[in-house]
């Protein structure tokens, strides 16, 4: 394990610095997210407003239309079982809702084909197997839902493939069944719901937790995605959502607790240990591409402790991905892109929860070049997943 080192503020403030200088660790130079992110800029820059549309037909070029060929691929799609489906967040949903998420047959694909998708990669419906606290239960339901997927995505590999449930509940045999999934299952990574309850019901566990150190390092070694995906907080900790339980899922809870998770892993020193790790987050980032130089900025100032040796914003461009699942906006969009540069964002829909062909909507007329259309719908993915 790599040595953690608590910078008091004016290292930090050196490491800071440091960063605006050519660095032998950085994949990508920091001149070169400048440009990345100067580029993403100028690239994207607003809706294709009606008014904008006639003035290009106007000078006879072309107008931006929805291309429902089936080209793109999205990484935050779900399925049910029908054994644990009633433990999920699709179990206060329609009949018609239950019937999307358990099908993994020719519905699934008609509403892929509807939104343009080509390639799904599914996963377990929030919260998996997180919620269990019982360790050995857990363990054997992420092997059920795994072996139940890879089933489904071998009956149709051309548009499907999965991402594995992990039982963190214990770190050990999460990483085994990660690897079990991914060498064996052909897995393009994993997808978990945030923290993990272990052993009580009313406990939760964070993945920056010293006795995870091992599992990252098979997640590293394996140089697969993990997909950091939300969880509502545990009952007894929703003190600040009393009288308005409809803020601690989607509408808010999902984003603050998961960019404090992904915070946490990375003040805690993770990514200077296993540096080459990736983490997905949707929804643009929880909010996150939004707060990060806030966050640096606070921290640079005297009196905070903090384990990580980078600032925050370094990790968020190079250790982690952003796809665009359940956050349809353009504004929201622009500021993920120019925070970390069109490579590292990622085309998804969040389907049932969301549906395919707004989704489309929303994106297939953003004012995009077609290189970066390209890359956030389906080269990215195609690099990140080893497709
Ligand atoms: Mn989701």
């Amino acid at each position: 394990m790599a040595d953690v080192v608590f910078l008091t503020t004016a290292k930090r403030l050196r490491v800071t610095e440091e960063i605006l200088k050519p660095r032998t660790r950085d994949r990508i130079s920091r001149r070169g997210f400048l440009e990345s992110t100067a580029l993403a800029t100028a690239g994207l820059l607003a809706d294709v407003s009606p008014a904008n549309a006639a003035l290009r037909v106007a000078d006879g070029s072309d107008i931006a239309k929805p291309d429902l060929t089936p080209t793109k691929i999205a990484l935050e799609e779900h399925f049910a079982l029908a054994e644990t489906i009633g433990d999920s967040s699709a179990a206060p949903h329609s009949p018609e809702f239950k019937r999307q998420i358990l099908d993994l047959g020719s519905g699934r694909v008609a509403e892929m084909d509807r939104g343009g998708i080509e390639l799904c990669v599914l996963s377990l419906v929030n919260p998996g197997v997180q919620v269990i606290p019982d360790v050995s239960q857990a363990v054997a339901s992420a092997r059920r839902s795994n072996d139940y997927l890879a089933d489904c995505v071998a009956k149709n590999p051309k548009r499907f493939k999965g991402f594995a449930a992990l039982p963190l509940q214990d770190p050990q045999a999460a990483a085994e069944e990660l690897t079990r999934c991914v060498k064996q299952l052909g897995f393009c990574g994993a997808l978990v719901h945030g923290f993990s309850q272990i052993g009580e019901a009313d406990t939760a566990f964070y993945y920056d937790l010293p006795q995870y150190r091992p599992f990252w390092a098979t997640v590293q070694q394996l140089d697969v995605p993990f997909y950091l995906h939300p969880r509502e907080p545990l009952a007894s900790r929703r003190q600040a959502y009393e009288g308005q339980q409809w803020m601690s899922g989607g509408p808010w809870g999902f984003g603050v607790e998961t960019s404090t998770h992904a915070l946490r892993l990375m003040g805690s020193g993770l990514f200077d240990e296993y540096p080459k790790l990736k983490v997905v987050l949707g929804h643009l980032g929880e909010g996150l591409p939004f707060s990060i130089w806030r966050v640096d900025h606070r921290i640079s100032k005297p009196g905070l402790v903090i384990k990580a040796k980078l600032p925050m914003r370094q990790y968020l461009r190079e250790n982690f991905y952003i796809t665009t699942s359940g956050n349809f906006h353009t504004p929201a969009l622009n500021e993920v892109l120019a925070e970390v540069g069109v490579d590292r964002v990622l085309y998804s829909v969040d389907y049932p929860f969301e549906d395919t062909s707004e989704a489309a909507a929303w994106f297939d007329q953003i004012a995009l070049s077609e290189t970066d259309r390209a890359k956030i719908t389906r080269s990215n993915a195609v690099k990140l997943l080893h497709l």
